[in-house]
């Protein structure tokens, strides 16, 4: 288990600056009780020029605003105001390589009505870059995604990674490093965290948006592409047009882009140093150390 804080760790809550072995959440809260609760994960960077940058951190406080509202959760803070807060969090804690990790809770409230109000916590932990080329070897999942008329399946809600925490440890129980899991159609859908793409003949494919969380990372794969001319669909598959694919990937703030070896034992059949995944991971290997969109179009440039 990660080591996530120590006595001299501080957090940002409700506006102070306070040790996180001294803060205090309402045991009555409807967050605790329920799920009810929204957050974000992000990651910070050493860049190349030293300094400590969020990575997309508009991107994420904005989502983090749209989960509260999608779940009808008061939310009073600006997003300049919550990135000034979480990097005066990594500057007291001297971390630069750090995942970030806010969340948006309600107060005491047994019943399922509305709160007047709400709290915010940010906490970071240190997280080096993922730097490993290891594969995962992926299931399909015997759980599928919640329903999008059941959950408001875009917004990054803490009640929807029971079902994340379900079909991971099921992977991980039958020896695989992770689950795929599927839409209720029986359409790929996403990973527990992550989202998910295929590559056949130098296309990426990746599943449309509706039925999974439209994620950061994503949408970066997505603009990289366009910048690469790397051609790229989103549409509805099945597992079965994934199986033998050229390659394929998860990609997530925490995992990064990772590349996998097979989905239930049925290899990816390209060496991973030839593909266009591959690229693509090298690619944003860079960009979140630059941090900066000028880097896209010099590595387009360099054969
Ligand atoms: N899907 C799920 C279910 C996730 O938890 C995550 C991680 N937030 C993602 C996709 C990837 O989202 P992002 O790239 O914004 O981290």
């Amino acid at each position: 288990m990660a080591n996530y804080y120590n006595e001299k760790t501080i957090l940002y809550l409700n506006g102070t600056f306070v040790k996180a072995s001294e803060a205090k959440m309402d045991m009555y809260s409807q967050s605790f009780h329920y799920g009810y609760s929204v957050f974000e994960g992000i990651r910070s960077y050493k860049t190349v020029q030293g300094e400590t940058k969020i990575f997309k951190a508009e991107a994420h406080f904005e989502r983090l605003k749209a989960s509260a509202q999608a779940l009808n959760l008061p939310y009073a803070y600006a997003t300049d105001e919550l990135i000034a807060a979480t990097y005066e969090v990594l500057k007291r804690n001297h971390f630069q390589d750090a995942y970030i990790r806010p969340v948006v809770y309600a107060p005491a409230n047994m019943s399922f009505g509305l709160n007047s109000q709400s709290f915010i916590v940010i906490e970071a932990w240190e997280m080096a870059p993922f730097l490993g080329d290891a594969l995962l070897r992926i299931m399909t999942s015997s759980f599928q995604r919640p329903n999008p008329k059941g959950f408001k399946i875009h917004a990054k809600a803490a009640g929807h990674y029971v079902n994340s925490i379900l079909a991971s440890q099921e992977a991980k129980s039958l020896g695989y490093d992770e689950a795929l899991l599927l839409d209720m159609n029986d359409k790929v859908a996403e990973a527990p965290g992550a989202n998910v793409f295929f590559e056949k003949e130098g296309t990426l494919f990746t599943p449309t948006t509706g039925n999974i969380l439209p994620g950061i990372t994503r949408a970066t794969v997505l603009e990289l592409c366009n910048e690469l001319n790397i051609p790229v669909r989103e549409k509805i598959f099945s597992k079965e047009e994934m199986y033998g694919a050229d390659a394929a990937f998860f990609c997530g703030t925490a995992a990064e882009v990772i590349g996998l070896a097979s989905l239930d034992d049925k290899p990816f059949t390209m060496a991973w140093e030839n593909t266009v995944s591959k690229l693509i991971q090298d690619t944003y290997k860079k960009l979140i150390v630059e941090n900066k969109q000028e880097l896209v179009n010099e590595i387009s440039g360099v054969e």
